[in-house]
C-alpha cells in the first residue's frame, strides 16, 4: 500500500479548465498496479489481507461481464494463490468477452446466473445453489463494496491530502457503489470537499439509497470525535449519460474523442469518461470559482475500453 503515495498527480492542460481560470489535475491511480486497476486494487487490498488472516483459499464475488472489480480480483487471486470464483450477471455467452477470458486465463471460475437470480445475489443459500464446492470462501459483495473496500480507498486518500500538502482543491471521483467516494472522503481532511459524479441514474443499482450507503462506511471510518460533524462529501447527480455501462452517445462521444486528443489521457467509457464529462459541464455553467484547484481521480477500469467503440 506504499505504493498510494508514489502516484503521480499530474497537471492537465485542455482548453476549456484554462479558459475558466480553472486548475485541473489528475490523480493517476489507474497506474498503481498492471493488472489490479484504480481503485479496485485499494478496494481489494484489505479484502485480500483478510482473507490471508482467516485462512480462506477462495474468494468469491459478483458483476457484471465487463467487471472491473472481477477482472482485478481474478488477477490478484492469481499472484497470490487464490482460488477465485466469479458469480457472474446473465446467461453464459457463446464466447468470453476479452475481460472474463482473462479472468479465466488467470484461474477465475465463472458461474453465469440470470439476471433474475442475480438480483438474490447476497443471498447465501443462493450462492451455494449455484456455485458447487464451496470451501472456506470469503465472499466479497459486488463492486469490492464493503468496508475493507472504503478502508483501501481512505488510503488514496490520505496520499492525495499528503500530496496536496494544505493546498485547497476539490477532489471529484466517479461513484458506482459510492465505496471509493466514502474512503476517500474519510482519507482526507474534514474541511476538504469531495464530489462524487454518479454514473448509475438515480433509483438503480443498489436497493439502498446510494448516500445512505457512503454516508454509512464514512462514519464507520471517521474517527469517533468526528460523528458528530457534517460529512465533507456531496453526490453531483445528472452525469450518467444515458445510465450505466450504455454506449457514450453525442455529445459524449464527441466529448470523449476531443477530450482524450487533447489531454493525452485516456478514459474508461463507463466511469471516467462521465467524470470527466460531469466536470466539464460543471466548468461550463460557472460552477467554481476562477482559480479553483481541482483534482479528479482516475480510477482506471481501461481494460473496460475493449468492450466499446473508442475514439
Ligand atoms: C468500480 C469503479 C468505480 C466505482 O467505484 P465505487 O467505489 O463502486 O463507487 C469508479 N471507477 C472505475 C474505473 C471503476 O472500475
Amino acid at each position: 500500500m506504499q505504493l498510494a503515495s508514489q502516484v503521480p498527480l499530474q497537471r492537465l492542460d485542455v482548453s476549456w479548465a484554462r479558459a475558466a481560470g480553472i486548475e485541473l489535475w489528475v490523480r493517476r491511480d489507474d497506474l498503481i498496479h498492471p493488472t489490479q486497476s484504480g481503485n479496485k486494487f485499494y478496494k481489494l487490498y484489505f479484502n485480500l489481507r483478510q482473507a490471508r488472516l482467516g485462512g480462506y483459499s477462495q474468494v468469491l464475488s459478483f458483476g457484471g461481464p465487463w467487471s472491473n472489480h472481477l477482472h482485478a480480483l481474478a488477477a490478484a487471486g492469481s499472484a497470490e494463490g487464490l482460488q477465485t470464483l466469479a458469480v457472474i450477471r446473465g446467461e453464459a455467452p457463446v464466447s468470453l468477452n476479452h475481460c472474463l477470458a482473462e479472468a479465466s486465463e488467470w484461474g477465475m471460475r465463472l458461474q453465469f446466473v440470470s439476471r433474475t437470480d442475480y438480483s438474490a445475489k447476497q443471498d447465501t443459500e443462493a450462492i451455494h445453489r449455484w456455485v458447487a464446492g464451496l470451501d472456506k470462501c470469503l465472499v466479497v459483495p459486488e463492486g469490492g463494496a464493503n468496508l475493507f473496500g472504503a478502508a483501501g480507498m481512505q488510503v488514496s486518500g490520505q496520499a492525495i491530502e499528503a500530496q496536496l500538502n494544505g493546498a485547497p482543491a476539490d477532489i471529484c471521483l466517479a461513484c458506482g457503489t459510492g465505496t471509493s467516494l466514502a474512503g476517500v472522503a474519510a482519507g482526507v481532511d474534514r474541511q476538504r470537499r469531495v464530489l462524487g459524479f454518479p454514473v448509475l441514474k438515480p433509483g438503480t443499482g443498489a436497493n439502498r439509497p446510494l448516500a445512505a450507503q457512503i454516508e454509512d462506511f464514512w462514519r464507520a471510518l471517521c474517527p469517533k470525535s468526528q460523528v458528530g460533524i457534517a460529512s465533507n462529501w456531496r453526490l453531483l447527480w445528472g452525469f450518467h449519460g444515458g445510465g450505466y455501462g450504455r454506449k457514450p452517445k453525442l455529445p459524449l462521444f464527441e466529448f470523449w474523442r476531443a477530450f482524450e486528443a487533447e489531454s493525452g489521457l485516456q478514459l474508461d467509457p463507463v466511469y471516467t469518461l462521465k467524470l470527466f464529462w460531469g466536470i466539464y459541464s460543471l466548468v461550463k455553467l460557472g460552477y467554481w470559482p476562477k482559480g479553483q484547484r481541482l483534482v479528479a481521480i482516475h480510477t482506471g477500469g481501461l481494460q473496460g475500453r475493449r468492450g466499446f467503440v473508442c475514439p
